[in-house]
This record gives C-alpha cells, sequence and structure tokens, in this order.
C-alpha cells in the first residue's frame, strides 16, 4: 500500500558544510543499498528530510530489509504524500490511511500535526483537534490516548502532506563515507567481521585484508573470507581486500623465533603488512576482532606487543565485550552462520600448546632479530604479490 518512505536520520552535531556531507553520503548508500532490490526508485532530498519513492512495483520487506542496513538511518517510515489541497481532502486521506492500514479499528490514537508550511490556515493543535474528530466519528472503535496510543497518526504539513504513522528502526550510526576510511584485518572468524561493522557504524569507509597460509589454509577458508566481505559490504559498501600469502613469513617465524612466542610475531607481521597497504591506499587506522583477554595474543601484554609495531591508531571496537556478545551482533548482522564454518585458519596450525600470555617486548624484539636476513624481502613479496578483490554485496537474504 506504500509508494514511499520517509527517512529519519540522526541531526545532532551535522550543521553547515557537515550536514550537506552526511546527506550526501545517506543518500549514497542508500542508492548502494537499493540496487539489488526489485524496483525503481526515486531519491530526494528536502528540508532535512529524505525520501524514496517507488516509480514501479517493489518488494516492500526486501526495501525495508536493505534500509535497515544503511548507517546514519534511525527511522523508515513508510509514508502516503498527500497533495495539500485543504481540511477536508486532508482528512479524507487521513481516514483512507487508516482504514487501509488498520483493519482491526480496536486501537488507541493519538494525532500529532505539524505544520512546517507557515501559510497553512490552521495550527497544528487546530488540526490534531479536528483530525481527532473526524477519525473518532469515523471509527466509533477507535479511543484517543495522548500519553502512550497504539497508532501516532503523524501528519506532516509541508509543500505536501506526509501521512506516516509507523516508524522502523534503522542502524544509526553515520553513514559509511562520512568518518574516512580504516583497514579491517579480517579473518575466518567470529569477531572481525563484527569489529567492521562496528566500526563502518560510525561512517568509516572500509578495506580489508586476510592473511592466508596455502596449502596450510584451504581455498575454502579463503572464500568462506570472502564471503564474510560481502555480508559485511551490505552495510559498508564495496570493500577492497587484499589477499596476502602469508605462507613462508609464517615458515620462517616458526623455524626461527621460539614457537611460545610464534603467535604474537606472526601477528606484528600482520600488523606491519596491514599497515602498509593502509598507507598505500588512505587508511586512517587499523581495525582488528581483539577483546581483552579472550585468548593468549590478546592479554594486554599482548595488544601491548602488537601495538608495538605500527604508527598507526590501532581500532579494537570489541574491546570491552564478552564472546556472548559479540556472538549476539553477528547473529543480528547476518555472519555468524558464515564464520562458525568449520575450515581451519592460519593462525590454528602453527598454535604452540603454551603460547606466552605475558609476552616482554624486549624478549619479542629479541627473537624478531633472527629473522633479520630474510624477513624484509618477504614482507615486500607478500606486499607486492597480495591479491586484490572487490567485494560486493549481492541481494540481501538476512
Ligand atoms: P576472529 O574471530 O576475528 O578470527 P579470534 O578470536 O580468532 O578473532 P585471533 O585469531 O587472535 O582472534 O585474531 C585476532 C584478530 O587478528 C582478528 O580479530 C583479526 O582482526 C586479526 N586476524 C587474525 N587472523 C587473521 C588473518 N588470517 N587474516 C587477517 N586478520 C587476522
Ligand atoms: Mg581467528
Amino acid at each position: 500500500m506504500f509508494k514511499a518512505f520517509l527517512i529519519k536520520y540522526g541531526e545532532i552535531g551535522i550543521k553547515g558544510k557537515n550536514r550537506r556531507l552526511f546527506e550526501d553520503a545517506l543518500v549514497h548508500q542508500i542508492k548502494y543499498a537499493l540496487k539489488p532490490v526489485e524496483g525503481e526508485f526515486s531519491i530526494t532530498r528536502e528540508q532535512g528530510r529524505i525520501y524514496i519513492e517507488a516509480l514501479s512495483d517493489y518488494d516492500y520487506d526486501e526495501t525495508i530489509e536493505s534500509l535497515r542496513c544503511v548507517f546514519g538511518i534511525v527511522g523508515i517510515c513508510p509514508v502516503v504524500l498527500a497533495k495539500e489541497e485543504g481540511f477536508e481532502k486532508l482528512a479524507e486521506d487521513v481516514l483512507q490511511y487508516l482504514e487501509m492500514r488498520y483493519p482491526d479499528k480496536k486501537k488507541t490514537f493519538k494525532v500529532n500535526a505539524r505544520r512546517a508550511k507557515k501559510s497553512y490556515p490552521m495550527s497544528s493543535m487546530e488540526v490534531n483537534a479536528a483530525l481527532g474528530d473526524r477519525i473518532l466519528t469515523a471509527f466509533p472503535e477507535m479511543r484517543v490516548d495522548v500519553h502512550d496510543p497504539d497508532i501516532m497518526v503523524n501528519v506532516e504539513i509541508r509543500g505536501q502532506i506526509n501521512i506516516y504513522s509507523e516508524v522502523i528502526p534503522g542502524p544509526g550510526g553515520m553513514p559509511v563515507g562520512t568518518n574516512g576510511k580504516g583497514m579491517l584485518l579480517l579473518s575466518g572468524g567470529i569477531d572481525s567481521p563484527v569489529a567492521g561493522y562496528m566500526i563502518a557504524k560510525r561512517g568509516v569507509k572500509i578495506d580489508a585484508v586476510y592473511f592466508h597460509a596455502p596449502p596450510y589454509t584451504s581455498e575454502r577458508a579463503k572464500q568462506k573470507v570472502v564471503d564474510l566481505a560481502r555480508i559485511v559490504a551490505k552495510y559498508t559498501g564495496p570493500i577492497y581486500l587484499k589477499v596476502v600469502n602469508f605462507t613462508d613469513i609464517q615458515m620462517y617465524i616458526y623455524e626461527k623465533c621460539p614457537h611460545e612466542e610464534l603467535t604474537i610475531i606472526m601477528r606484528r607481521y600482520m600488523m606491519r603488512i596491514a599497515e602498509r597497504f593502509a598507507q598505500e591506499t588512505g587508511s586512517l587506522g587499523l581495525i582488528t576482532g581483539e577483546s581483552i583477554g579472550q585468548v593468549a595474543s590478546q592479554t594486554m601484554q599482548s595488544l601491548a606487543a602488537t601495538d608495538e609495531v605500527c604508527a598507526m591508531p590501532v581500532y579494537r571496537p570489541l574491546i570491552g565485550f564478552d564472546k556472548q556478545e559479540i556472538i549476539g551482533i553477528s547473529e543480528k548482522i547476518g555472519t555468524y552462520e558464515t564464520s562458525i564454518l568449520p575450515y581451519e585458519d592460519c593462525c590454528t596450525i602453527f598454535v604452540a600448546k603454551h603460547p606466552v600470555t605475558k609476552p616482554s617486548l624486549k624478549a619479542i624484539r629479541r627473537s624478531e632479530t633472527r629473522l633479520v636476513e630474510q624477513i624484509d624481502e618477504m614482507v615486500e613479496q607478500a606486499v607486492r604479490e597480495a591479491e586484490t578483490i572487490v567485494v560486493q554485496a549481492d541481494v540481501l537474504d538476512l
């Protein structure tokens, strides 16, 4: 029954030039999200409002699902857009709206009129009262409840009239592209896709890097990471995913360094390489899925040891989350089912029985000196030969 949607977005803190940027990015992301949806849409912007109008038949559920992935959207309101042709016509439109939208009339309601068009002959209060009367007369089963109504009948009088009563919650946050770009270390696990989602929610565009170790890690493990990136891309827009062959580096560390330090040293090399890509492509920080104490390589000491090797800030949005909370988010955003597929990742193959949990920086640095002969060239080669995959979201199936 709806041909249009009114999009509400958070406006706090977006003034002047920032507001334009915010709205431009939001419209851009809405277009991206609607691309795979059946139907044709036009998107218009008007006085702090974004309207999406369907120009053809379209799939309502798919549209809502897609819009619920767009950061910056606070509310999605299926709206009836009516011409402004006097109060009689308005009353008719509102009654028709209620008739269609609420077949069961045993409901309480409140009219919430807002007159943005100052030349309109009635005040908002007058419209509230007059529409309330009309509704009670037309639908005797309905009752007024001004405190906690079942139906909030919103009527906005502008150049046109907006009639809506539903506000479907959006994800909030800020439109991707309004806060720079970050390089996500994306593994096949549960945490890093969630970390990417969380940072993107703050308006950060995401690139990603995955370290694989063939033949110890399979093509399917890599495909799983691509699949995860594709799900995250529903929210973030296309992701440039670098796939780095990490096998030689990993083997070399394994050969030269104490095995209990392997994970930490490996992670330090991942960070170094990720930072190289970040610098090349204009990312302003690295993003990981770590949280304090989750595993040996995520103690405060271990995190300090990984941080030490990069100059860029490392963003760890899950730092204070329990595993269960992270799983909750991954289920909500649709990555969980893919994350738990059982393909090995490169960290699980060489893990020591008793990895250091409190690495001393001095010891780690000393161990790394054993790598000097070949490691720089290996890193160069890994960077040089990395594959780039442009990952696009496909049709939504959340
Ligand atoms: P995840 O569920 O994200 O894999 P995890 O709990 O398995 O995390 P670790 O394996 O210690 O934790 O990895 C910590 C973080 O390091 C990951 O969240 C991810 O950001 C990064 N990381 C680990 N392995 C890889 C990899 N093979 N490629 C890219 N990034 C990785
Ligand atoms: Mg992992």
